[in-house]
């Protein structure tokens, strides 16, 4: 009698310690299923990721960090919030935590990411002593500074696929290791070069706010549209500008044309793509797509 007891006694202790795991297994699992990411899963050197975030609660200051970096996230809805991460193009290739975190600091759910390696091609450039020495000015480079650290909180206004910025072909393409008679710059391609005749109208990719609008010495005329949410274009070397700082544009709105002052071999649009002042490749999903010159 006191065995069977004793028996039912463990029984009756083990079911309840397999009870109280399940649960917390069910706790864990609600808990973590706040993020969602586009592309899941896996991301290629110099993409960019969409981050989702559905809480059970209101989060003040909400932000996510990868590769020891914080990133603001935006008020989407009701506990509803979002953001963008550009990955790097130089990012090493593994697997990475996305933590999103609020206020208080504290870990409220995490998602993991692959970066997988992307190739880029090299390319050499001809470059005449004229132009060979050009630099910034100051002025120049505190601009581009200051376009890079823009994170404004206003939502993006319209939803992607977005435009490309003009009519053309890349004949350059995002990330190309760039060589400058025959000797490596140390840097990279930061956005894609859209070839076109000096004139053709060069129109903002979406809704935004012009962050400045002027000829730069090494950019040369150069227009910046702040997007919102860290989300930025950059169009240099054009011929001629049609708007001026703090100009409100839309999706679609002429901002200048095409043409080759500054730093430039021929009449193109150099078209940067900034995430958190990070450079990604313009050519994407979200984008319409540009064709490749024959
Ligand atoms: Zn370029």
């Amino acid at each position: 009698m006191k065995k069977s007891f004793k028996k039912t006694f463990i029984f009756i202790g083990i079911l309840f310690i397999l009870l109280k795991i399940g649960t917390s297994i069910a706790q864990e699992k609600e808990k973590f299923k706040e993020i969602s990411l586009k592309p899941s899963g896996e991301v290629k050197q110099g993409q960019t990721v969409f981050i989702n975030i559905k809480s059970p609660e209101k989060l003040v200051n909400p932000a996510f960090v990868f590769n020891n970096k914080k990133y603001k996230l935006f008020n989407s809805g009701e506990n509803q919030y979002s953001g963008l991460l550009g990955v790097e193009a130089l990012t090493n290739p593994g697997t990475y935590t996305i933590s999103l975190t609020d206020e208080t600091g504290n870990l409220k759910d995490q998602a993991i990411i692959k970066v997988s390696e992307k190739k880029f091609p090299s390319q050499n450039i001809a470059v005449s002593k004229g132009t060979a020495g050009l630099t910034a000015t100051q002025h120049e480079n505190n601009q581009i500074n200051r376009m890079k650290t823009t994170v404004t909180d206003d939502l993006l206004g319209a939803v992607p696929p977005y435009n490309s910025p003009t009519a053309g072909c890349i004949n350059s393409v995002f990330g190309v290791k760039r060589y400058y008679n025959g000797k490596f710059s140390g840097n990279y391609h930061k956005g894609i070069d859209i070839r076109a005749n000096k004139g053709v109208p060069v129109k903002s990719i979406t809704d935004g706010k012009i962050l400045f609008a002027e000829f730069f010495r090494l950019h040369g005329g150069s227009v910046a549209v702040d997007h919102g949410q860290g989300l930025v274009s950059l169009y240099i070397h054009l011929s001629k500008i049609d708007v001026k700082a703090g100009d409100k544009v839309t999706s679609g709105q002429k901002v200048g044309e095409v043409g080759s002052t500054g730093f430039a071999t021929g009449p193109h649009l150099h078209w940067g793509l900034y995430v958190h002042g990070t450079s990604i490749d313009p050519m994407t999903d979200w984008i319409k797509p540009v064709t490749i010159c024959k």
